[in-house]
């Protein structure tokens, strides 16, 4: 099988190297990220992952927080106790003091 090497620049270390043509197209193919060597490909798994999950947790917290109190359109899904809409009950305003006084 000749294999035709295609050059490529490894997005680990960034260096220039060649890689076969057609696993640089089965790589692609599937989805994965050709890297000059074994080493460069660990520490990319690595970061990607890391990377992933970072942005995994950092997006569950600011969803978590999005959904709740701090959002400013929360209109308190479970615990409707102040109601933006709703009025509150205000106290009595003028009680007639003459029956009171009649008492
Ligand atoms: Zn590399």
């Amino acid at each position: 099988m000749p294999g035709k090497m295609i050059k490529l620049t490894c997005p680990v270390c960034g260096e220039p190297y060649e890689k076969n043509a057609y696993e640089h197209k089965r790589n692609v193919s599937l989805g994965r990220t050709s890297v000059c060597s074994r080493t460069c490909h660990a520490s990319y798994m690595n970061q990607t992952e890391t990377k992933l999950k970072q942005n995994r947790e950092m997006l569950a917290e600011r969803n978590a927080h999005q959904y709740r109190e701090d959002n400013p359109n929360w209109k308190g899904g479970i615990s409707a106790k102040s109601h933006p809409l709703k009025p509150l009950p205000e106290p009595k305003p003028d009680e007639p003091e003459d029956e009171k006084k009649g008492g």
